[in-house]
């Protein structure tokens, strides 16, 4: 086995014509299937299910296209694959295996306009995020891996790693490619095999990387892929002859899924939602920290499980902060995602925006005033415009209860001890930010921040090489780097 590029077969050729989106940026065209059905053994099947679901455009409420609803006949079948390839796959050289990494990386690289298109049509966020974090850092992520795979040796130093056997990958939608390659990229450069189910909101991407994988002749069965809602995942989780869950969604469904997994013997890491504090200090770049506290909240919408949603100021510039931070907030662009000057796009989906809306009336009335930009919403759609709220009391819900969603949360502290005190009164830790010039201060801070990750003078900044996740009601388990490899990998002494 080694890889040998091919063309790609059409996903579903008889469901009809593929059509093209020709509205987006700097010409680029995107074609997009009227029915897509599953990625199973290296073809795209029609469902046995018989059954889809709308993939919406939700800043114009279109129809994009129609997306499989795999159901327990389906998910055993993919997982049957993902099974009969993982011997072969495991045995593969481990060059071998990186050379597919390397391969799918260039590919994402090659066809990254489309998908930076097809990704801000599927899930509304800005065209300048899909093209310069998504899908760049999703080629990053296999690059990353693809080094890793003849390299595993050094992740366990004089022990040997085994691959586990079939995963089943869980994630949310929203950063769905850049998800699927967090999930992908370890799971094969150690050697197992896999079934990713998409979001139901989001599955485009996804399935152009099952594209991807035929293009650069990934062994058929080595990832599958199976759309649907939350009982297809259910399924997947279920499934007997699934040996690893990995899962990024909300922390409700984690909580179910570890009641649901224990005592079956699967391995299991959860990445799960966030309310995470953005601490500034007196001595703060004031002008840098508010710069990170736009792109804390604002970035995708709010749509960020480690969105900088608690906002602690220092009593000596919480004017000043919030003076600069109404002028930067007033001057985003909320609109049309595949504008190259929006900031803000759509709210991922008719439900989500709902939720947002739940949280916002709820701020107001617990008795915190809200603030929101004048920014004019476009009549079609699903919108919301950046939000803030001042007064807030620790014990008010959007304190407490994750919204993600374009709304900030302000309060402020008098002492670091205060601040630690507040940052840490939360269920969640998966990630801080702290703004102060002192030096000494920033490792006394991030030392004592219950997180998994602490920007300092920075907010919203992902390496591959960095591993990712949380603390508490965050989840457990680490992605990127070489922790993120830990965890699909058996140790043997
Ligand atoms: P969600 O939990 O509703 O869904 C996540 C995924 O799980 C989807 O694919 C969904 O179809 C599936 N699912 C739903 N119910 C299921 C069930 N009973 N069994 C198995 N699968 C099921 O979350 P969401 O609304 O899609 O995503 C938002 C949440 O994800 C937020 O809480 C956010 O913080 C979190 N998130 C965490 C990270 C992280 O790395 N920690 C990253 C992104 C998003």
């Amino acid at each position: 086995m080694s890889p040998s590029p091919k063309t790609a077969s059409k996903p579903e050729l008889d469901f009809g014509n593929a059509w093209e989106y020709a509205a987006a940026p700097e010409g680029t065209k995107v074609s997009i299937e009227p029915k897509y059905g599953l990625f199973v053994n290296g073809e795209f099947c029609a469902p046995r299910s018989k059954r889809y679901m709308d993939s919406i455009n939700p800043a114009t409420e279109e129809v994009l296209s129609k997306v499989a609803i795999a159901n327990q006949a389906d998910v055993d079948k993919a997982v049957a694959a993902a099974k009969a390839a993982f011997p072969k796959w495991k045995r593969l050289k481990p060059s071998e295996r990186a050379k597919y990494l390397f391969r799918i990386a260039r590919r994402i690289q090659e066809r990254a306009r489309e998908l930076a298109v097809l990704e801000t049509l599927d899930g509304g966020k800005p065209i300048k995020e899909s093209r310069d974090v998504d899908i760049p850092e999703a080629a990053k992520h296999f690059f990353y891996h693809a080094g890793w795979a003849d390299k595993l040796d050094y992740v366990f130093p004089g022990r040997k790693g085994t691959p586990i056997g079939v995963c089943a990958q869980i994630i949310p939608w929203n950063f769905p490619l850049l998800m699927a390659a967090w999930k992908i990229a370890p799971a094969l450069a150690c050697g197992n095999t896999v079934v990713l189910k998409p979001a139901e909101t989001t599955s485009l991407t996804a399935l152009r990387l099952a594209e991807i994988f035929q293009e650069v002749g990934l062994p058929p069965g080595v990832v599958n892929i199976v759309t649907g809602a939350g009982n297809t995942g259910a399924a997947l989780a279920a499934h007997k002859d699934v040996k690893k869950l990995a899962f990024t969604g909300s922390t409700g469904v984690g909580k179910e899924l570890a009641r649901n997994l224990a005592g079956s013997g699967k391995r299991l890491t959860l990445e799960l939602g966030g309310k995470s504090p953005n601490i500034i200090f007196e001595d703060a770049s004031i002008d840098q920290a508010v710069d990170g506290v736009v792109q804390g909240i604002y970035f995708n919408q709010g749509h960020v499980c480690c969105a900088g949603s608690r906002l602690f100021v220092q009593e000596g510039v919480m004017d000043e902060v919030l003076a600069r931070l109404k002028v930067r907030i007033e001057s985003l662009r909320v609109g049309d995602p595949l504008d190259k000057n929006t900031d803000l796009g759509a709210i991922n989906s008719i439900g989500q925006l709902a939720t947002i809306k739940r949280y916002i009336e709820a701020g107001n009335s617990e008795g915190a005033q809200m603030f929101q930009s004048a920014a004019k919403l476009p009549k079609h759609g699903y919108w919301c415009k950046p939000t803030w709220f001042t007064d807030v009391q620790p014990s008010h819900t959007i304190a407490r209860e994750e919204i993600f969603g374009p709304v900030l949360s302000v309060m402020s502290f008098r002492t670091p001890e205060e601040a630690l005190m507040r940052a840490n009164n939360t269920p969640y830790g998966l990630a801080a930010g702290v703004w102060t010039d002192k030096g000494s201060k920033i490792f006394e801070i991030a030392s004592r921040l219950k997180a998994g990750v602490v920007w300092c003078n920075s907010y919203n900044r992902f390496d591959a090489a960095s591993p990712f996740g949380g603390f508490k009601q965050s989840g457990f388990g680490r992605e990127g780097g070489r922790q993120g490899l830990l965890s699909y990998l058996e140790l043997k002494s």
